[in-house]
């Protein structure tokens, strides 16, 4: 055995590292190690929010979780709120703002000074961090445990698991890190805010366009999720913070593939079928040619497309569309429909559903019911948020209810 470390939180990511000060201030820094297999830690906490870090929500609560159990996250969330998560942020010289539908964003719009205002602390509160290092086995040693590297083995008295999840393989995401919670149960993965597949009939003709529109995920004629806001057309299929959203549901479906899914895009969210079809009698009385039929109302690459879906000629004056024809251009823009293939999978999601089974964790503390002494953070449990700085909300939430455990313990 080569050191004797009091705490060893496995996994330098967000959780990891907020646990680690947390811990650090509890306990004193020399008593925390955090091991990370990386060259360096927070690999995806710069990559967040597109590189300016969405680092909470102060509508943080039940109803924005999944999982088998979402109500696992309600003590978390009481015992460290997005509030405690601004005031922390402040505390460790990250000034923060509240942007549109409660996002909490670094003022400077800049995820490198939140992952660096960490990094300082750390090195200020005397905490060890340890890059290249992937734990490999985690074994319970009377009272306390040993941990393995490919070169070492750490004792530790308690072990912090903050090991996330699958999503992002190339920021670090794997699926390796569950096998360290053996003999915990995990929940089926798959992926969330997501890319996703369609058929690529007609979305590749409008393919980087971006617009706001309501979409809906509908299964055998049940929608299952609606939400409105900016989509993006892609050579795959649908992306964008809409689709992103909501993507959760295509993920599920994907798992199995039972019955049809089917993205449906209402163009023109706030207009109704009437006023829409008083639109396109005007239209009509114009006289224009098919290709620019919609020009005005829609995206020209949009408007043509939709007349092409909807069986109307480009090349063809339209003075002559008969009422059924308004009307199947009506459907397509109130509702234009693209089957659902799949999701672009892990390697573009930005959250992993499903991980370890909450019923096997206790809520209040993140300590295992298997494994006394093992406390499990973050992304790696059965717990994924909607987009909007719920899913870091949860590491900084999670990564404190262990630490007061840990720390309380001494
Ligand atoms: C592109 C992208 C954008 C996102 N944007 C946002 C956003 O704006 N707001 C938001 O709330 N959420 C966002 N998320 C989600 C958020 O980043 C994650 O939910 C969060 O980072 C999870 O924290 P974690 O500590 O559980 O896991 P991670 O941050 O993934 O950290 C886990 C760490 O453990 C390390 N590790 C794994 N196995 C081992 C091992 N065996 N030994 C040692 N180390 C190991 C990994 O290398 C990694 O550094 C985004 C995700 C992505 C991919």
């Amino acid at each position: 055995m080569s050191s004797q470390e009091h705490i060893v939180i496995v996994g330098g990511g967000a959780s990891g590292l907020a646990a680690a000060v947390f811990c650090a201030r509890m306990l004193g820094g020399e008593r925390v190690l955090v091991l990370e297999k990386g060259p360096r830690v927070g690999k995806k906490l710069l990559a967040t929010g597109n590189g300016t870090c969405n680092l909470s929500n102060i509508h943080a609560a039940k109803p924005y979780y999944h999982g088998d159990d979402p109500s696992f996250v309600t003590a978390a969330l009481e015992k460290f709120s997005p509030q405690d998560a601004i005031a922390f942020f402040e505390n460790i010289g990250v000034s923060c703002t509240v942007r549109d539908n409660g996002r909490v964003y670094p003022r400077c719009e800049q995820a490198g000074a939140v992952l660096d205002c960490l990094r300082l602390t750390l090195a200020e509160l005397g905490v060890t961090v340890r890059c290249d290092t992937a734990v490999t086995d985690i074994v319970k040693n009377g009272d306390g445990f040993l941990v393995k590297t490919a070169t070492d083995t750490i004792a530790a008295d308690r072990v912090l698991l903050a090991v996330g999840g699958a999503a992002a393989p190339a920021l670090g995401g794997s699926a390796e890190g569950y096998r360290l919670a053996t003999p915990h149960r995990k929940t089926p993965l798959f992926p969330s805010i997501v890319q996703v597949k369609t058929d690529t009939a007609f979305v590749k003709a409008m393919k980087g366009l971006r617009i706001d529109a309501a979409v809906s995920f509908v299964k055998d004629g049940t929608t299952l999720a609606t939400h409105t806001g900016e989509v993006l057309f892609t050579e795959y299929g649908l992306s964008g913070p809409a689709v992103m959203q909501i993507s959760r549901v295509a993920g599920q479906w994907e798992r199995r593939k039972q019955g049809t899914l089917t993205a449906v895009l209402d163009l023109l969210p706030d207009l109704s079928r009437d006023d829409v079809m008083g639109e396109l009698r005007a239209r009509r009385a114009l006289g224009r040619r098919g290709e620019d039929f919609l020009t005005g109302l829609l995206n020209k690459r949009i408007g043509q497309t939709v007349c092409r879906a909807a069986g109307v000629p480009l090349a063809e004056v339209t003075d002559g569309l008969s009422d059924r024809q308004l009307r199947a251009v009506c459907d397509t823009i109130k509702g234009f429909a693209f089957p659902v293939f799949g999701t672009q999978g892990f390697g573009g999601a930005q959250v992993t559903a499903g991980g370890i089974a909450t019923d096997e964790v206790d809520p209040n503390t993140m300590e295992s019911c298997l494994i006394k002494g093992l406390y499990i953070l973050g992304e790696a449990l059965d717990i994924d948020g909607d987009c909007g700085g719920f899913n870091l909300q949860w590491a900084w939430s999670s990564a404190y209810a262990a630490a007061c455990a840990v720390g309380g313990a001494r």
